[in-house]
């Protein structure tokens, strides 16, 4: 089969388990993931699955992208944060939902890759760096939404809810890479309260911060 077909069967697949937002599924359409895999697997990027991207991460299966996307709920005046540019995919596919997407990455080697795809595939609404993506990016909130593609182990930091606009909505992986870890969505609640939903289990590389294995005082 061609790389066309097996888009087409993709977003086939992805409507058969509960992809149902035309925009999300429009988005996912319109990004060529293949740009964003490694040479050796181009035949495989439009099957289901993570593929390996170098540095030791991976991108993202296209359900769990098309997941979280579907749930984030973006609307094209916000503004989106991305912590884990990776491959720079699921940022593609964030920025044609959204105004502007800010992403961070930990793998200078990864940012400038995914920022090279950006340009050529002629995304300018992504602003990205390097950097620890716990921290935030206060320069630039509050963020409307914010999405982390790496598993938090223990608790969600700080920095990002303080980040999210009031009516914000975050999703992010926590608990255990090898086993136990889920999604969570985080929003407010009436009393301004932060309130997190426990969604489906999944399987992301960790989150690792500056400060991971300081020892505290
Ligand atoms: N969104 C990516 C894509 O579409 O290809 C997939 C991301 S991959 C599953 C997770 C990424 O999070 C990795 O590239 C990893 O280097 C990055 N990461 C882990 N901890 C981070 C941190 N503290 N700050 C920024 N990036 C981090």
């Amino acid at each position: 089969m061609t790389l066309e077909a097996n888009r087409i069967r993709l977003i086939m697949e992805l409507r058969g388990k509960g992809i149902t937002d035309a925009k999300v599924l429009g988005a996912i359409e319109r990004v060529p993931r293949e740009a964003f895999v490694p040479d050796t697997f181009k035949d495989q990027a439009y099957e289901n699955m993570a593929l390996p991207i170098g540095s030791g991460q991976t991108i993202s299966q296209p359900a769990v992208v098309a997941f979280m996307t579907q749930e984030l709920q973006i609307g094209d005046r916000m503004k989106v944060l991305e912590i884990g540019t990776g491959s720079g995919y699921q940022a593609a596919v964030l920025a044609k939902l959204c105004r502007r997407l800010y992403s961070i990455e930990r793998h200078r080697d990864l940012l400038l890759d995914a920022e090279r795809k950006f340009r050529e595939l002629r995304i300018n609404n992504i602003t990205a760096k390097t950097g620890d993506g716990t921290k935030g990016w206060p320069e630039q909130a509050p963020f409307d939404r914010i999405i982390v593609t790496a598993a938090a182990t223990r608790d969600i930091p700080h920095a990002l809810l303080d980040q999210l606009a009031p009516d914000g909505l975050m999703i992010a992986p926590m608990g255990d890479t090898a086993r136990d870890q889920h999604l969570y969505r985080f929003s407010f609640n009436a009393d301004g309260q932060i309130e997190r939903e426990k969604m489906w289990p999944v399987r992301f590389v960790p989150l690792i911060g500056d400060d991971e294995g300081k020892a505290s005082s």
